[in-house]
């Protein structure tokens, strides 16, 4: 699966058109909530049957306007928020259970494989349905063209704060070539460095996140300072401020992005064995002081794609529980207790000197190496031979499926290195 984003260029009548369209989508999302919260019972294919009463409904005369697949994909949207909410009680989650809620601000609808036309060399899209929004302009990096209309099975418009957009689910394997060259490699996610490898190397923070969120910041504040009280309607330069607050929100959102995808990227295409510390991203985030710097670094997106790239090479990455990382020395596994201050490790017992943050990369990927040790063993049928079975079962705990996966090649590549020293 692949996503393709192009922004849509219309006039302003049109871009009206697709509010309609996309407060259409909500209002049935809504009304399929309302119909599951009033009867008892209520199944998918209940809220599928409710699609169709509403387009007849001449109460509500632009429903059927909207493409019948269109109105189907919003009822399944209402029907994913009740599953999960299911879900979450069966599983008896802690704290709330997403009771789902009636939508206000809806920012897409969703089209499936009607109900709009690409043209020939995909640089325009119309769409069809009885809302005639007519044709856009696409406006995207990437090529369409190599992907036939089959391959696409779902069309999403969105809106943001600076244009609509398009989004195209493409049913394309994408599989990128390994060059693998034996490098296996630990990261601490840290605060002074963006991350910090076994090796020493390390990506700094970037700089202009901490701009950017200096203006987000100032934008907050205008925007809060031009809110009348009690007011039903605001000034015009109340929305001109908060349009400017939505626009550098996007702004960030992009450039964090952009940073977690190229710094993934480029670790996964040069090692066969990424290892990481999970560090429960939202419980640091809670601590005030720390909050900053960590949405600042934007670990989880990153790691993230870091996933999503591991499974593309067909490498693997583990993440790691974390424990001690940073206090035990790399070199001689003894504990050298320390502050969050203290930037070099400096053991007592062996006398080895490594800066903090490197040390407990290394740490990192032993921890890696080890879990994986214990699970090629156990998948071999060695788990007793192959030391700790506390090891094994704790690291069932960490390997996700795809994990897994790309583990079993591990395994094949090794058993061709056995057979072939000189490789
Ligand atoms: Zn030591």
């Amino acid at each position: 699966m692949l996503v393709i984003e192009a922004k849509l260029k219309g006039n302003k009548n049109q871009y009206k058109v697709l509010d309609e369209m996309i407060l259409t989508g909500q209002f049935i999302r809504n009304s399929c909530l309302r119909y599951w919260m009033d009867n008892k019972d209520v199944k998918r294919n209940d809220l599928q049957k409710l699609c169709s009463v509403l387009a007849k409904d001449n109460n509500f005369p632009w429903v059927k306007k909207l493409n019948s697949q269109a109105r189907q994909a919003s009822a399944d949207r209402a029907w994913q928020s009740i599953q999960r909410f299911y879900k979450n009680c069966r599983q008896n989650k802690p704290g709330k259970k997403g009771y789902p809620k009636f939508k206000k601000f809806t920012r897409s609808v969703e089209y499936k494989t009607t109900g709009y036309k690409l043209s020939a060399d995909r640089n325009k899209i119309e769409f069809k349905d009885g809302f005639k929004a007519s044709v856009f302009e696409l406006w995207t990096s990437h090529d369409l063209v190599w992907y036939s209309e089959q391959q696409i099975s779902r069309v999403r418009v969105v809106r943001r704060a600076d244009g609509y957009y398009c989004q195209f689910l493409v049913n394309a394997q994408r599989k990128e070539a390994h060059n693998f060259e034996g490098n296996v490699v630990g990261i601490d996610l840290g605060l002074n460095t963006f991350y910090t490898d076994s090796n020493g190397d390390f990506v700094e923070n970037p700089k202009y996140l901490r701009k950017s969120e200096k203006r987000l910041k100032k934008l907050q504040r205008r925007v809060s300072r031009r809110h009348e009280k009690g007011q039903k309607s605001q000034s015009k330069n109340y929305h001109k401020a908060r349009k400017q607050l939505a626009r550098q929100h996007l702004k960030i959102s992009r450039q964090r992005k952009d940073h977690a995808v190229k710094t993934a990227r480029a670790l996964v295409e040069s090692n066969d064995l990424v290892v990481y510390e999970d560090l429960k991203v939202a419980n640091l985030v809670k601590n005030h002081h720390l909050a900053k710097s960590i949405s600042d670094a934007s670990w989880y997106k990153f790691v993230t794609w870091l996933e999503y790239y591991a499974k593309l090479h067909g490498i693997v990455c583990v993440a790691v529980p974390p424990h001690f990382t940073s206090q035990n020395c790399s070199n001689c596994g003894q504990t050298v207790k320390k502050s969050l201050s203290v930037r070099t490790h400096k053991c007592p017992h062996c006398g080895y000197i490594a800066d903090r943050d490197h040390n407990a990369a290394r740490n990192i990927l032993a921890k890696g190496l080890e879990m994986l040790g214990a699970i090629v063993n156990s998948t071999e049928g060695h788990s007793e031979s192959g030391g700790n079975p506390k090891a094994t079962g704790e690291s069932d705990l960490w390997f996700n499926n795809s994990n897994i996966v790309n583990l079993s090649h591990l395994c094949e590549r090794r058993i061709v290195d056995d057979e072939n020293p000189a490789s």
